[in-house]
């Protein structure tokens, strides 16, 4: 038997493979790119990846060791899925056994057999429960299969029930797991569903001519303009061709009626992947879609590394939402990954977008996208009317001006929903003595606590510390410590006192803990009647509330000035998105800003022209400063309880740059890289650690990414800064 090697990924954050003997007895062809293997590595049981095999090794032969267990006969990812890996790595510039594990569920990456996710389907055992069913899901479980006896386990995972409950059924003896495949499929209502208007039918018919082959397509059209029908028209046509369609959306946008809209409408097996599934749950939607039994995935920012075999189309909705980048680990954008595995199967991807990023305009006014708008909105629903409210020199009532409450007023008594937007929870965001001066302050944070009331505490929203309120000031002894400002249990509670005769719900991470909770809310909210919604950026996007006709922004002036060059035009997406939730349906919708500078340019042109005009004024200063999209970007931070060797190991870093771009290029007046910094990052602070940032610019990628390789190669071998953690991020979201 001849000598060969396998060359394997491991999960560890080593940029490169490792060299394994086989099993003992074994040959080269039992060992296929995508297998997973169980190694020891560093003392460690490490499950990995197979990319192939060698018969050569630069590993001495006294350092080689065999592997310990082959996992799999047939291989789990295919080529395709590899070669996507070996983009993420090098475009990344990260581990190819980190980049591995985000394709692959947990529970196989802990070396767990597919088999594990049996439950294809359920079917009824023909008995009756032998006692009442307890618990009002488990009964709406019961009868669903009075209704139909079988039943895919995707549907059902979809329409919301979990393993949990059909293995409480099952113990129960009234239903039992199948294997038997395929279940016919089951017949539902078809919800009545709209003629596409001129516009709707315009968009279908550009995009539709896209499929068959890769062509990325910004569809542009405002909050309710009717998107989504035209992402159910393509699914349509994908489907009758056979294929599948992958649907991404933002992490808060996964709500049941996005899922049963897309179910009511087909009779396909629908996966969903979010993380508000367990680990069997995951695996399950994974193999179903893997081995092409769900024939639509919708899922969030992971779901794009989710193998389908006969992919045909992608779908990102909200595609500038800051969810589909992960801002940790592999810092990859689900979007810009989106459009490389769309390339690489030939198939279309759409973009919808009310208020698209600017990256994504760009190439579409530059003509790299099909460039499809919807400019009105759907159905009988007209645009909401919008107005500043300057607040200077204003008295205000609970931070409210009088016109704006008089406003919500109407709305309430005709029945109707109010939405009171502000980016901040908790119930003061300062808490302060008023005899000294003195602030509550975070030990491991340059931030200020934030007092919450519920239960009574102070809280770090950087670092997550938390403790409880003083009694008196710990520099005065003054007993006269306040909360100043307002979050949303303080306007909750003030709203509650002004308007008794309504609910007044708050809306924030504080309150809506899980997805089942804000499922509920949703629920409530559908349900109508007039109601008060005080809420953060969860209530802002892409939810449909058809009986709110009034918003009202409390505080859009934060982000007008932020540090960040991505600052007004995230505000400006914001704004529109919360805007867009007011008159969705008949009634017209209304939306109130209150403002200190109602004069602002930049307000007053979105206001007035829209979010398209303000992003061609955005973009104008961008490529006036050579910012992104007009260049490309990565960003080095380094953090570290150790403030110098924070600092230190950028200079190094900016040092190792520049001596490396002068012998690369000795002849060119200007560097294809441009380095800027080390700087602080604006909260240089954070859980105990100080921040710093380089920023590398460059008008060409290729330059950009050829000098990031031999960067982290650097880094990577800078053992002094041991007390360092540093990461290169590229194409970064948050640049502050
Ligand atoms: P978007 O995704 O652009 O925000 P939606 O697809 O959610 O918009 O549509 C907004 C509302 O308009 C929904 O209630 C939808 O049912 C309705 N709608 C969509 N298309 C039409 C149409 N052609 N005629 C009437 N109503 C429509
Ligand atoms: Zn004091
Ligand atoms: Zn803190």
């Amino acid at each position: 038997m001849s000598f060969f090697v396998v060359d394997i990924a491991l999960p560890v954050p080593l940029r490169r493979t490792f060299d394994y003997l086989p099993l003992p007895g074994e040959d080269a062809s039992q060992y296929q790119p995508g297998q997973r293997v169980r190694v020891e590595f560093a003392r460690q049981l490490l499950c990995g990846v197979v990319l192939g095999t060698r018969t050569t090794t630069e590993v001495p032969a006294n350092k080689l060791k065999p592997l310990l267990a082959r996992l799999d006969d047939t291989p789990l990812l295919q080529e395709s899925d590899l070669a996507l890996c070996r983009w993420l790595a090098d475009y990344y510039h990260h581990s190819p056994g980190e980049v591995l594990e985000h394709l692959l569920p947990t529970m196989l990456r802990r070396g767990c057999e597919l088999s594990e996710a049996d439950e294809r389907g359920w079917e009824s055992t023909g008995q009756e429960p032998a006692k009442p069913l307890r618990g009002s899901k488990q009964q709406a479980l019961w009868a669903l299969f009075q209704q139909q006896p079988q039943q895919l386990h995707a549907d059902l995972t979809a329409q919301g029930f979990t393993l949990a409950q059909l293995r409480s059924l099952s113990d129960a003896g009234v239903i039992r797991a199948t294997q038997r495949l395929p279940i016919p499929p089951v017949l539902q209502d078809r919800q009545q569903f709209h003629s596409l208007n001129a516009q709707q039918q315009q968009a279908l018919k550009a995009i539709s001519t896209e499929l068959g082959h890769f062509r990325a397509c910004l569809l542009e059209g405002v909050t309710g303009s009717g998107k989504t029908e035209v992402y159910l028209r393509l699914i349509e046509q994908v489907l009758a061709q056979g294929k599948q369609a992958l649907v991404l959306v933002p992490e808060i946008g996964l709500t049941p009626q996005t899922v049963r809209r897309f179910q009511a409408r087909f009779n396909v097996p629908v996966a969903l992947l979010h993380s508000g599934l367990n680990d069997r749950e995951r695996l399950q939607g994974w193999r179903q879609t893997r081995e092409g039994v769900a024939r639509i995935l919708i899922g969030t920012r992971s779901a794009v590394f989710t193998p389908m075999p006969e992919l045909g189309l992608i779908i990102i909705d909200e595609e500038h939402d800051g969810s589909f980048k992960q801002q940790d680990g592999l810092r990859y954008s689900a979007r810009d990954f989106a459009l490389v595995r769309a390339h690489k199967a030939g198939v279309p991807v759409v973009l919808g977008s009310a208020t698209p990023s600017l990256e994504t305009l760009h190439n579409a006014l530059s003509g790299k996208y099909l460039h499809v708008k919807l400019t009105l909105r759907a159905g009988n629903a007209k645009a909401p009317r919008m107005k500043l409210h300057s607040i200077l020199h204003q008295p205000l009532v609970a931070g409210f001006a009088e016109p704006v409450l008089s406003a919500m007023h109407q709305h309430l008594q005709n029945n109707k929903q109010v939405l009171v937007f502000i980016n901040r929870r908790g119930f003061a965001p300062l808490v302060a003595c008023r005899d000294c001066g003195w602030m509550a302050e975070c030990r491991r944070c340059d931030a200020r606590l934030t007092l919450h009331q519920l239960p009574p505490h102070l809280h770090c929203h950087h670092c997550d510390y938390q403790q409880g309120v003083p009694a008196a000031c710990p520099q005065c002894g003054s007993h006269q410590i306040d909360g100043l400002g307002q979050g949303t249990e303080k306007i909750q509670e003030q709203l509650t006192q002004i308007f008794p005769q309504v609910p007044v719900r708050r809306v924030d991470r504080d309150t809506v803990r899980t997805k089942q909770a804000f499922d509920d809310l949703y629920d409530d909210i559908h349900d109508g009647g007039s109601c008060i919604l005080v809420g953060t950026q969860m209530l802002a996007k892409g939810h449909h509330f058809p009986d709110v006709t009034l918003v009202v922004i409390l505080d859009a002036d934060a982000g007008l000035f932020s540090s960040d060059f991505r600052g007004m035009e995230h505000s400006a997406q914001l704004i529109c998105q919360v805007a867009g939730r007011a008159g969705r349906e008949e009634a017209p919708g209304e939306v109130w800003i209150q403002t200190l500078y109602a004069d602002h340019p930049l307000l007053n042109l979105l206001l007035d022209s829209g979010y398209h005009a303000l992003a061609l004024s955005l973009l104008q200063e961008r490529q006036h400063q050579q910012l992104p999209p007009y260049s490309h970007m990565a960003l080095l931070r380094s953090e570290s309880e150790d403030r110098h060797q924070a600092q230190q190991l950028l200079h190094d870093a900016r040092a190792f740059m520049q001596h490396w771009l002068q012998q690369q290029h000795p002849h060119l007046r200007q560097s294809p890289v441009n380095l800027l910094g080390p700087f602080p990052a604006i909260m240089e602070r954070r859980a105990g650690r100080f921040r710093f940032q380089l920023q590398l610019f460059a008008d060409e990628r290729p330059a950009l990414h050829r000098l990031a390789a031999v960067l982290v190669q650097y880094l990577d071998d800078q053992k002094q800064y041991r007390k360092v953690r540093w990461y290169l991020d590229i194409d970064p979201l948050d640049t502050i």
